[in-house]
């Protein structure tokens, strides 16, 4: 499957990301019959309609994509993060509701950041009130990956004296997505801010308990994004890696191949070991994934840590060595640099990964 997966992946995209990049969208019916075909959320298990990879073969999938088209790869990781709130927070009636319809050609966006709450999502005011069989959702949500294409968003806010999540049809009365116009990278990403106005919906699309801690919410997701953005940044050096070798290999300066000169040898090098500690570091969270171990959380962080700081320099390291020829705006390595950047930020920021790292280091080591 997951090589069936992977195939399909090269027809969809093939060399379109510069385009899609250029225009700052993707056919929607292309992300739709990606979707339809389980790509985006291969990790949802057949008995709700999805291809039941694991943990490390929908990574390798998900390399593979990031290798070719950022914005697509965070597709897939806003659709897999939300498949995967629907599964660890939903109900069985919900799992059957919801999954096969993402399993089945539905976009799914996840929204948990607000204007005062990104780093601290313990400040999020969204609210989630009860009303008889209803509930009413009123907040904002901001820089929301894949809203402008979405039929589905999962909606982190306060109910009560806790958190909890609602799946909400972007159809409703009182939903209003509004485009991010050129971001910095991912431009076909679909990135919105989400206003919700009121929007009243059938209290079955509350995903689970309500009023639980904010943290024990939102962690579910994050650990799946962490790991998905983690396997795209190994992509991402990937590519930079083929580029530059490609490079390297034929362009020639002061009478030979730039690759023979030391200092760029040294580049290459440092991609090289970029990538594969990337990879590692990715395998290594996928397989605590895989194994259910308790380890799982803290490897995500350390993956989406070390594989988002690779790819940011790698990337830096790439447009360097390609010099002119990678300093324009439909260069692979200057889309890879744009890209690159903005995973340091997501996910938990490179700052915030470490302050997690940190504080697990001081409370684990003997
Ligand atoms: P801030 O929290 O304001 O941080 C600003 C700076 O201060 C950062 O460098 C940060 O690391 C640092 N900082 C903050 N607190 C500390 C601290 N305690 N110690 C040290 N440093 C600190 N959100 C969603 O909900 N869904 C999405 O799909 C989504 N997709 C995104 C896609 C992109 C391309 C981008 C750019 C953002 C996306 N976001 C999404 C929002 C993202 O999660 C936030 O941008 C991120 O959490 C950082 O929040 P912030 O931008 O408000 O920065």
């Amino acid at each position: 499957m997951a090589e069936k997966l992977t195939a399909l992946a090269d027809e969809l995209i093939g060399g379109r990301a510069g385009d899609w990049d250029g225009a700052g969208a993707i056919p929607l019916e292309l992300i739709r019959s990606a979707g339809a075909a389980g790509l985006l959320c291969a990790q949802v298990p057949a008995e709700y309609g999805g291809p039941g990879l694991s943990s490390a073969d929908n990574g390798e999938l998900t390399a593979h994509v990031g290798g070719l088209c950022s914005s697509f790869r965070s597709l897939m990781t806003s659709q897999g993060m939300a498949a995967w709130a629907i599964q660890r927070l939903g109900g069985l009636r919900q799992r059957q509701e919801y999954l096969p319809r993402l399993t089945g050609g539905e976009l799914a966006a996840v929204a948990f950041s607000e204007p005062q709450a990104g780093s601290d999502l313990s400040a999020i005011t969204t609210s989630i009130e009860t009303d008889g069989d209803s509930i009413v959702l009123t907040g904002q949500k901001v820089w929301t990956t894949g809203a402008t294409y979405a039929d589905l968003i999962v909606v982190f806010g306060r109910l009560g004296d806790g958190a909890a999540a609602v799946v909400v049809p972007t159809s409703a009365p009182g939903v209003t997505i509004e485009r991010i116009a050129a971001p910095l990278g991912c431009r076909a990403a679909g990135h919105a801010n989400v206003t919700f106005d009121s929007v009243r919906l059938p209290a079955t699309c509350l995903l689970g308990g309500a009023g639980q801690s904010v943290a024990l919410v939102v962690t579910a997701a994050l650990t799946y994004g962490r790991l998905s953005v983690a396997w795209g940044c190994a992509g991402i050096l990937r590519s930079c890696l083929r580029e530059v070798t490609r490079f390297a290999r034929t362009r020639e300066q002061f009478g030979e191949r730039i690759g023979g000169h030391q200092l760029v040898a040294r580049h290459i090098a440092g991609l090289l070991v970029d990538e594969r500690t990337a990879t590692r570091a990715a395998e290594h969270a996928s397989h605590c994934w895989d194994e259910r171990s308790p380890d799982m959380i803290i490897a995500a962080v350390q993956a989406k840590y070390v594989a988002s700081t690779q790819a940011s320099r790698g990337a830096a390291t790439a447009v360097q060595v390609l010099a002119s020829a990678g300093a324009h705006d439909g260069s692979a390595v200057a889309r890879a640099y744009r890209d690159a950047k903005l995973m340091e930020i997501i996910e938990g920021s490179t700052e915030i990964c470490q302050l997690i790292l940190a504080d697990h280091a001081l409370s684990t080591t003997a």
